[in-house]
């Protein structure tokens, strides 16, 4: 039976559960530590190895420099991607990330993100930033 990693969005604390594939569709998951219900999945971190393995096919597919190519000529393409790929992740990418996203969706390229961002430089440092997430 899968093991999920889920986070309390009400006091911040991580905890597992397990579910089988039938529970999981129905289940009600309350935080073992306060008792709310606001709780998330991180999605990705099942410990199965299955899933892993689909994860990794996921994240090889995200590196097909044939796709990349794709994401280089579209940036609208590459912040729904960064977008799914923050939700896979299940981490909060911080503000920035998302203003990244938001600005990729409305049309603006990477390099004019890159200008009118000035910091965005030193996010990239610490691996919260425009590429970090996926050497996990
Ligand atoms: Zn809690």
């Amino acid at each position: 039976m899968p093991v999920y990693e889920y986070r309390c969005l009400d006091c911040k604390r991580r905890f597992d559960k397990r579910l089988s594939f039938a529970e999981y569709d129905n289940a009600v998951v309350l935080c073992p530590h306060c008792g709310g219900k606001n709780v998330t999945r991180k999605i990705g971190r099942v410990r199965v190895s299955r899933s892993e393995e689909s994860r990794l096919q996921s994240l090889e597919n995200m590196s097909d420099p044939a796709r990349m190519a794709d994401l280089d000529r579209d940036p609208r393409e590459l912040g729904r991607m960064m977008r799914s790929m923050s939700a896979e992740l299940g981490e909060d990418m911080g503000s920035e990330f998302h203003e990244v996203v938001n600005r990729l969706e409305a049309g603006q390229t990477p390099d004019e993100i890159e200008k009118s961002i000035p910091d965005l430089g030193s996010a990239n440092d610490d691996g919260a930033g425009f590429t970090g997430g996926l050497d996990d």
